[in-house]
């Protein structure tokens, strides 16, 4: 490495290393080496003044940002700025798990509750009464009363499915975008 050719001590070097010995002079009263030098001669036993307290106190106040109100301020910002980023980054989780949501419905389970909720309501749309006949195909759909998106746990319940023909279905928000109303 060779870092140390020529080097110097600076004198904040110096005085970390004088102030840890006062340290530990300070908690080790009894360590019994330099004890006698000027520092300990003049602290040792003394206290800060309550004024002294005051001042460190008041410094500290100017020094952290946390006692500025232009830096509150920022924070705040900065705040307000995450939560639309993680809206964002909300946007593309949702992306991410459209795909799951598609496998989901062709899994095995999604298609016996689909077919469960059909025959409690005979095949029969629950909101205009459409059903198919002979000559006339209504197509059916088995539709989430609470979103599929948000209820995860009533995705296969039966009393969460109703019937709908296709045209009654498209007249209701699909759960994305009860979704987004919910969160945008
Ligand atoms: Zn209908």
């Amino acid at each position: 490495m060779g870092q140390r050719k020529g080097y110097k001590q600076t004198q904040e070097h110096k005085d970390k290393i004088s102030n840890s010995r006062k340290k530990f002079l300070i908690d080790n009263p009894n360590a019994g080496f330099q004890k006698d030098n000027d520092y300990c001669r003049n602290f040792a036993g003394k206290r800060h003044t309550e004024e002294t307290k005051k001042k460190i106190s008041e410094d500290r106040k100017v020094n952290n940002p946390m006692f500025n109100p232009e830096t509150c301020l920022k924070m705040a910002e900065t705040r307000v700025k995450t939560e639309v980023n993680k809206g964002d980054k909300h946007y593309n989780w949702k992306g991410g798990i459209t795909p799951i949501n598609k496998q989901i419905r062709e899994s095995r389970e999604y298609k016996a509750w689909r077919k469960s909720v059909f025959e409690r309501d005979k095949y029969i749309c629950q909101e205009c009464g459409a059903k198919s006949c002979e000559g006339n195909t209504v197509y059916l759909n088995a539709h989430h009363i609470k979103p599929f998106a948000i209820f995860i746990d009533l995705r296969f319940d039966i009393d969460n499915g109703i019937t709908l023909c296709r045209k009654c279905h498209s007249k209701k928000p699909k759960g994305e975008e009860i979704y987004k109303i919910k969160y945008e």
